[in-house]
């Protein structure tokens, strides 16, 4: 670990006290939850992608393909706020990129009128960001963030060089990636010491497969709230990697929780398996995961209770699945019947399942096309 920190008071970048803390019993992000409240899914949370640059080029990058080197201005934010006002029961805003921090003018003009924005409702909201620039950028966000989502994939600057730097098309040295990796952990623990909420997701996938352990107690010494864990599916970027086989990744999520600090939450998406699965392992281990404090099983949110809006174009996304393009425009469009439309379409009711006694609201597109062709969730069930 890096030791340049300058310390950061306690308490800088907490939340309102008046706030619900995130924790393992409140996730908004879970589209369960909006699903019991409701009755049926609903539109809670929005993603924004307000950049395609970034300063990485990661193998596995799920937006790789549409990382650029310039790009147009932005829609007038107006736009945005006035489709983000006409959603009723809006509880989340998720900003993300490429690197959102990566241009000033994006910090100052785009991300902190949008925090903002979202703290006037009482909205949670999220940055994914590799925080690996100047500190200062991610200081003039923390008072307004609720979540630093990082990306943590790695257990030396041998691996952040080989991972964050696959795609850049050119030689970058391994002393700048170098000083690169020690500023992200320098930052991450500050902001983690200012209270910020920092949650490092990684994924489990060929290189991460057999040291997760390891990567997990790293997240632990940088002082994150939350350890996310994803396995990478093969889309953009990641689609020609080597794929980890079911079993594989079952030993993964076992050994995780088997050494984990129990201590910090522990959030497990897009797993592919399910209460409903025969297979007796993977039945097994998805009792484990529901019945370990201080470990959740987020429910799948893409299209359940989530869009992504392009701020550049308007265009808006409800899956990574990539056969669904964009499904509508926020020019022309409202956010909630773009949702609704996406709600009766076959591909969304096809994996449309709901057990309330799993806790579990079906599988994602990406992980069903995947895994389990031709399996109609709609005639599975949980098994206790
Ligand atoms: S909701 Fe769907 S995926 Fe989940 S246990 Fe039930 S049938 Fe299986």
């Amino acid at each position: 670990m890096s030791g340049l920190s300058v310390p950061i008071p306690a308490g800088a970048f907490a939340p309102p006290a008046s706030w619900e803390l995130l924790s393992p019993q409140y996730d908004p992000w879970d589209p369960i939850r909006s699903l019991q409240q409701y009755g049926q899914h609903t539109l809670t949370s929005v993603e924004l992608t307000v950049t395609h640059l970034c300063n990485m080029r990661c193998e596995h990058c799920a937006v790789g393909d549409s990382l650029t080197h310039t790009e147009q201005p932005h829609l007038p934010l107006d736009v945005i706020f006035r489709r983000l006002d006409e959603i009723t029961h809006l509880e989340t805003i998720s900003i993300t990129g490429g690197e959102p921090t990566f241009r000033m003018e994006t910090v100052r003009d785009i991300i902190i009128p949008i925090l903002k924005y979202a703290r006037s409702r009482g909205l949670r909201s999220q940055l994914n960001s590799n925080v690996t620039l100047d500190f200062d950028r991610y200081e003039m966000i923390a008072p307004y963030l609720d979540v630093m989502h990082i990306s943590f994939n790695y257990t030396e600057a041998s691996d952040f060089h080989q991972v964050g730097f696959a795609r850049s098309g050119r030689n970058v040295r391994e002393t700048t990636t170098q000083k690169l990796y020690e500023q992200m952990i320098d930052n991450a623990q500050r902001l983690s010491k200012g209270g910020l909420f920092v949650s490092a997701e990684s994924m489990i996938n060929y290189r991460t497969v057999g040291k997760i352990t390891e990567i997990h107690q790293l997240i632990v010494e940088m002082g994150c709230k939350r350890h996310e864990v994803h396995p990478m599916y093969p889309s953009s970027f990641a689609a020609n990697l080597p794929v980890v086989s079911r079993d594989e990744m079952r030993e993964a999520v076992e050994q995780l929780l088997d050494h984990r600090d129990p201590n910090i939450w522990m959030l497990f998406g897009t797993l592919p398996f399910y209460s409903c699965g025969t297979n007796e392992a993977e039945h097994t281990l998805v009792k484990r995961l529901a019945s370990t404090p201080n470990v959740t099983v987020r429910n799948d949110p893409d299209g359940r209770n989530r869009v992504n809006v392009n701020m550049f174009s308007g265009d808006v996304y409800v899956t990574d699945f990539a056969s669904i393009p964009s499904f509508g425009n926020v020019i022309d469009q409202s956010l909630e019947d773009i949702f609704m439309r996406w709600q009766n379409h076959p591909m969304q009711q096809a994996v449309n399942c709901h057990c309330p006694a799993a806790s579990c609201c079906g599988p994602n597109l990406l992980v069903s096309d995947m895994y389990y062709k031709g399996i109609d969730f709609m005639k599975r069930k949980a098994i206790p």
